[in-house]
């Protein structure tokens, strides 16, 4: 039994040579579109190599030979067909008629509400879920009889033009990186869990810092000088990418999540979008876009693994993606990208040129609060993240939590810290200025 939700096991390539193998005359505009399957797959996690060979058993390989539709109603799978002599449905673009094929697979193969507007017309008559398997697309194979096509054995046709897409060996090297990013390192090894990192996702974050000049290569420089507290692998802005990290090394950038989501700082690799007002914001995301792909492609995963911050930890991050409910477009663009159907474009921008501000790099990016017992917040939760990577516990033994208050096993650990700086700090139990440039060099 094949799921119809998941990850597309074949690549464009193999279904473009497939194509052009079973109709030699197969128009251009199929071969340019088929990289959509996947992208439009990849947003609703619906197997978009299934979709495509759907696609080859209702179009006749793309002849519309015997066919209700023609090519140029961007219909590829007989939607709307419902009884002979019926037209069907017509998209004004291919990428429409592709992305109303995989939410009408959605509908069958999972309860899950979808991430994009829906385009498909007949989305509301599926009775969800009721074919979570490609044999179940088939009325008659279906244990309630519900389904897309009432021809017998659908789905295993399905299925028999899917292994022979999966079995064309295309002669490329499918494993080089078609992804191109400018990448600068400037690698640092302070404030990390040094090789206790194993990724299994990307996580994309905003620095909400709005502070001039605060762009990729202050907070990199930053980074390095140990002046930050929480850290990242990758910072971008409109202009570049700069590492700050080894993969290998865990950053301390989701550790507000405690592991609640299955996202740690030992498993993800985390990247930080620039908002300073001299970085164009929109051409940073998309800087960022490509960037994830890259990582994606690099470790061979899909878009599933793509997250945001706040879905490690369900922090308000990054922010202004949120704000302006860009995240749906963000995964589709980064999985353009990793298809080879975007272009590195971005959304004109009103903001000025930027003006290269580095004089204050260092020094104001991050500005602890004095942290006492009772208080609370990011400057606590920082305190207790340092302390507990350093080792030092709460009374008899007692792990710190992550609770971002500052309780009695804080400051108790706080004070073992400041007793292990003996002659160098005060022990009060109060995390103030002395006590941060010592913690993290200020
Ligand atoms: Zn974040």
């Amino acid at each position: 039994m094949l799921k119809i939700m998941g990850q597309a096991a074949a690549t464009v390539t193999q279904m473009q040579t497939y194509i052009k193998k079973v109709n030699p005359k197969v128009p251009d505009s199929v071969i340019k579109m088929i990289p959509l399957y996947i992208s439009e797959g990849a947003v609703e996690g619906v197997r978009g190599d299934i979709a495509f060979a759907q696609s080859c058993l209702e179009t006749g390989n793309f002849t519309f030979s015997g066919s209700a539709v023609t090519l140029d109603q961007n219909n590829f799978c007989g939607m709307g067909v419902t009884r002979n002599g019926v037209k069907g449905n017509s998209f004004k673009t291919p990428q429409i008629g592709v992305r109303a094929q995989i939410q009408h697979l959605q509908a069958y193969g999972s309860i899950g509400r979808l991430k994009q507007t829906v385009v498909d017309p007949r989305y509301t008559y599926v009775t969800r879920g009721c074919a979570e398997y490609v044999e179940y697309l088939g009325i008659q194979e279906n244990p309630k009889h519900y389904g897309w096509a009432a021809g017998k054995n659908y789905g295993s046709k399905i299925i028999a033009i899917l292994n022979n897409i999966l079995a064309v060996t295309s002669g490329t090297t499918e494993k080089e990186n078609t992804v191109k990013v400018n990448i600068k390192k400037m690698i640092s090894k302070k404030n990390c869990y040094i090789g206790q990192n194993k990724p299994a996702y990307v996580v994309i974050h905003e620095t909400d810092n709005w502070s001039k000049g605060a762009n990729a290569r202050a907070h990199a420089l930053a980074m390095k000088n140990g002046n930050l507290a929480g850290t990242v692998h990758y910072y971008v802005d409109s202009e570049s990418i700069y590492q700050t990290l080894e993969h290998s090394d865990g950053a301390w950038a989701v550790g507000d999540g405690k592991g609640k989501y299955g996202i740690t700082n030992r498993n993800s690799i985390n990247i930080e979008i620039c908002v300073n007002p001299e970085s164009d914001y929109y051409k940073a995301v998309d800087k960022a876009e490509q960037l994830a792909a890259y990582l994606l492609k690099q470790y061979g995963w899909g878009t599933d693994r793509l997250k945001r911050h706040y879905d490690a930890s369900r922090k308000h991050c990054p922010r202004r993606i949120q704000d302006e409910g860009l995240w749906p477009s963000f995964v589709h663009k980064t999985a353009a990208y990793m298809n080879g159907t975007a272009s590195a474009t971005a959304k004109p921008s009103t903001s000025t040129k930027p003006s290269t501000t580095t004089s204050k790099e260092a020094g104001y990016m991050f500005e602890p609060k004095l942290v006492k017992l009772g208080s609370e917040g990011t400057s606590v939760l920082l305190l207790q993240e340092i302390l507990i990577a350093r080792g030092f516990k709460g009374k008899n033994g007692k792990a710190l939590s992550l609770s971002r208050k500052a309780d009695a096993n804080t400051i108790y650990a706080l004070k073992q810290y400041q007793k292990s700086r003996n002659g160098v700090l005060v022990v009060d139990g109060e995390c103030g200025e002395n006590t941060w440039k010592d913690l993290i060099a200020i």
